[in-house]
């Protein structure tokens, strides 16, 4: 073929791949005619050849779309072409879902060998010819669970590959979205291009070269492209690859950014695909996939997209035709596609829009339909009366907040209903909480029942152990409802003779309360008739810790208590299956506690200020992180600080320190001295951060704090400021720059653990504070929690369906309870 000629195939085939919307050639495909024509007599066409396909040309523009592919056709025949007379028709290429999809005009693809495992998954390297109906790619009958290695272009290795991604299943590829997408879909002429811009240019190869850098040790390889507006130079370093492929003549799609070079631009590392190729790498919004090693961005790319255009069109929509119109979604098929191969921006926003109501929609179905089940289940009832509630109510060393007491009266009522309690009791750091959970456990195990308290650490399980021993007994009480050998408590490190001792208790109903870590949810904890479970910091806690917790007991009441504030339509979604009883309110005389960032610098007046509380009968807490280090680092910097401090800074004060490598009875024997006051100053890591109540200490000094999160931050604030005294919080930055940091400044102006956390959320999304990766929460892939908006539409809707059809059980919702069921795979009727 003349190259005159196969120069028009090639974009007259990228023309019928745009649907002959004139886009082939930038600025319309009239702008050909000129070096056309003298390509064209260069190749020795006649003249009269010549001007009617110019002719036609320059007409194209004002035809309309059947008529350009008519125009093409007739080219074609003119130039006596059978390539061109049989490029698509534009009303069977417009099938394709999209107009970018692979045409079926012969094209010789030479595939790199790794892409290509020779097997009996090659099912369509056969080239197709003629009309354009969607050429299936690979076989379609597997369905969604067929092993990745089932998809045209895999094999094992790459399989194998593809698991390391946590891979298996096509329907995993499927639900692999992109990290980040290069937006690659500007077109542009190369005489526009302008320094710093990411672009596509079309050209061609005009010449390819290597030069060894001034330096030596770089070998640059070097191709300079040309539209018919001018040329730009491309630039590769080190990499062999590219000599071998580009060919002068080529023609190419090139994206990337363009840099300057000696004043002239350039494009460092572009990607290039041959324009007759599907375009998945250049010209258009490119996915960026995370990837593990031996696996290309160009590789995975392909079969993602080989495995979209099979089996995206077949995934059923499971959400109701109502719901999709009414909400304006997208469909699930257009959506999955568009989240990793976006035609534009626009519907890429679509896309993931549509994808994370469905997390949102799901998550809050779940949620419903727990609640719903646990309605179903009855539970033993726990009668109280008003005199001996308010006998141990008036014991108490202080008189109950109302918010407290609300928190009582709902736990009260839970507790005679008949069905299982599930309350989350919200209330910020140092709003008594656990006094709360005290009577609620009294209650139950004053009719002989058994009750568990978890918490996330041994330093919380062994304090949560003293006081709850405080508050359930006493000998001079007859109404305490336990004996003190009717507590224990278990951690990981518990000795095993008295960790037999306790399980022995336990099974035959002597243990009435057992505090203690996640050691209460392993397998040889029974319990003879656990009625009352309470997990302290749930946000700690992982979706399925909960639930074994609760299965040691048949229908047992569930309390589980969180600092964490978060904003009302997130609660009721996140938390949908539970009844929220909210503390809104501090125990009286509370102070907010002064919080100020201290330069490193001037630290001077930091052990001042400790020295001052010290005589004033206070105590302090000194935090080290360094939490990007380790954990020996961390307690490393622990152990020296107190060995400095002790020595050289407070010879006269005694300085304690706690850290995560002590042993259990170390660290119980620690906390204890300081609590007893035989100790003026606490060096200590993170380990105290959840829970941990002194209210003798006035001062929280952290140190490296802009290393930690907002809601660490304002834990550990939380551990001062629990007495009537006024309390202090001083954060020390690393370095004095760090002290612009937001998060300090955040701490420095509210006390607020509300609005701190809407700062949090802001700031870095919602998996921190609210621990979500434990949690369960795992399949909100897309679903920005912060995104109050969507969460409420989407809430909404799901309430909607689950008020007509709770068990989505209609006909119409089949698919939706498939999906359902789907998004929630562990489950086994509890996600507590
Ligand atoms: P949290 O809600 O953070 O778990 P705690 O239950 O540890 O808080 O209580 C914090 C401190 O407040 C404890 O020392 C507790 O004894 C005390 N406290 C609890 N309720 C009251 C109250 N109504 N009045 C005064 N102090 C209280
Ligand atoms: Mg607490």
């Amino acid at each position: 073929m003349q190259r005159s000629i196969e120069k028009l195939y090639k974009i007259f085939k990228l023309e019928a791949e745009f649907n002959y919307t004139n886009k082939a050639v930038v600025g319309g495909l009239t702008k050909l005619t000129d070096t056309w024509q003298g390509d064209a007599r260069a190749d020795g066409l006649p003249e009269e050849k010549i001007q009617s396909v110019v002719a036609i040309l320059n007409d194209y523009e004002a035809l309309s779309i059947p008529e350009r592919a008519q125009g093409l056709k007739k080219i074609g025949e003119i130039l006596d072409n059978p390539g061109i007379r049989h490029l698509a028709h534009p009303e069977t290429a417009s099938l394709a879902p999209s107009n970018r999809e692979p045409q079926t005009v012969p094209t010789d693809q030479p595939r790199k060998a790794q892409t290509t495992p020779r097997g009996k998954s090659r099912i369509s390297t056969k080239k197709h010819t003629g009309t354009a109906a969607p050429a299936p790619v690979g076989a379609i009958t597997e369905n969604l669970t067929s092993p990745t290695s089932t998809v045209h272009g895999i094999g094992e290795k790459q399989a194998q590959l593809l698991a390391k991604l946590g891979l298996h299943t096509v329907e995993d590829m499927i639900y692999y979205f992109p990290r980040r997408y290069d937006d690659y879909s500007q077109l542009r002429l190369i005489k526009d291009l302008k320094y710093g811009e990411e672009v596509t240019v079309i050209a061609w190869v005009k010449s390819v070269s290597t030069f060894t850098s001034r330096n030596k040790n770089r070998k640059i390889i070097q191709a300079v492209v040309s539209d018919n507006t001018g040329s730009i130079q491309l630039m590769w370093f080190n990499q062999d690859y590219h000599l071998r492929v580009l060919r002068k003549d080529m023609f190419l799609s090139i994206s990337g950014k363009v840099e300057q070079y000696m004043g002239r631009l350039v494009m460092y590392h572009p990607e290039y695909e041959h324009i007759e190729k599907q375009q998945l790498n250049t010209k258009r919004i490119v996915p960026v996939y995370a990837l593990t090693a031996r696996l290309s961005q160009r590789w995975l790319r392909r079969v993602m997209y080989t495995v979209l255009n099979n089996w995206a069109p077949k995934i059923p929509e499971f959400m109701t035709e109502y719901i999709l119109k009414d909400a304006d979604l997208l469909d699930l098929s257009t959506a999955l596609k568009e989240i990793h191969f976006p035609e534009t921006l626009s519907n890429l926003k679509k896309a993931r829009y549509r994808l994370a109501f469905d997390e949102i929609f799901l998550l809050q179905l779940g949620v419903l339909r727990q609640k719903y089940e646990w309605i179903q289940q009855t539970a033993r009832t726990y009668h109280v009366e008003d005199d001996w509630l308010n006998d141990r109510v008036s014991r108490l060393p202080f008189e109950l907040t109302n918010a407290q007491m609300k928190g009582l009266g709902d736990i009260r009522a839970d507790l005679v209903s008949g069905k299982p309690m599930n309350r989350l009791l919200q209330g910020d750091v140092g709003s008594g909480k656990t006094v709360i959970a005290a009577l609620g456990i009294g209650i139950v195990v004053n009719n002989g029942a058994q009750a568990a308290y978890m918490a996330p650490t041994s330093i919380l399980a062994e304090q949560h152990y003293t006081n709850l021993k405080h508050l359930l007994t006493n000998p001079e009480d007859d109404g305490a409802p336990l004996a003190e050998n009717q507590i224990r408590l278990l951690i990981g490190d518990t000795p095993q003779k008295e960790r037999d001792e306790i399980l022995a208790g336990l099974a035959d109903g002597t243990i009435k309360l057992l505090i203690g870590t996640h050691a209460l949810i392993e397998d040889p904890v029974v319990f003879d008739n656990l009625q009352i479970v309470i997990v302290d910091e749930q946000h700690r806690f992982g979706v399925s810790q909960r639930a074994a917790l609760r299965e040691k007991g048949e229908n047992p009441h569930l309390l589980v208590m969180t600092a964490t504030p978060i904003p009302r339509s997130l609660a009721l979604t996140i938390y949908g299956d539970l009844d929220l009883t909210l503390m809104d309110e501090m125990p009286p005389g509370r102070q907010p506690v002064s919080t100020h960032i201290v330069y490193p610098t001037e630290r001077e007046r930091i052990y001042n200020l400790i020295r001052s509380q010290v005589e004033q009968g206070h105590q302090a807490f000194i935090i080290y992180p360094l939490v990007e280090q380790g954990e020996n680092e961390e307690v490393l910097a622990a152990v020296q600080e107190q060995e400095r401090l002790q020595s050289d800074i407070f010879p006269n004060l005694r300085v304690g320190l706690l850290h995560g490598r002590l042993r259990p009875d170390e660290k119980e024997g620690v906390m204890r001295a300081f609590r007893t006051g035989e100790y003026d100053i606490l060096v200590s890591t993170t380990v105290i951060e959840v829970g941990v109540d002194i209210p003798n200490a006035t001062v929280m000094v952290i140190e490296g704090a802009n290393r930690f999160g907002l809601a660490q931050l304002h834990q550990l604030r939380g551990r001062v400021g629990r007495g009537a005294e006024k309390s202090y919080c001083i954060l020390i930055p690393q370095t004095s720059d760090a002290a612009e940091n937001e998060r300090l400044v955040a701490m420095e102006s509210t006390n607020d653990g509300f609005i701190l956390a809407e700062h949090d959320l802001k700031q870095r999304g919602p998996g921190e504070f609210l621990g979500t990766r434990q949690s369960g929460y795992a399949g909100l892939r897309l679903a920005n929690l912060t995104d109050l908006h969507l969460i409420e539409k989407a809430r909404r809707y799901a309430q909607q369906v689950f008020e007509n059809d709770p068990t989505l059980s209609a006909p119409e919702h089949q698919l939706m309870l498939n999906a359902l069921d789907h998004f929630w795979p562990s489950q086994k009727g509890d996600q507590s």
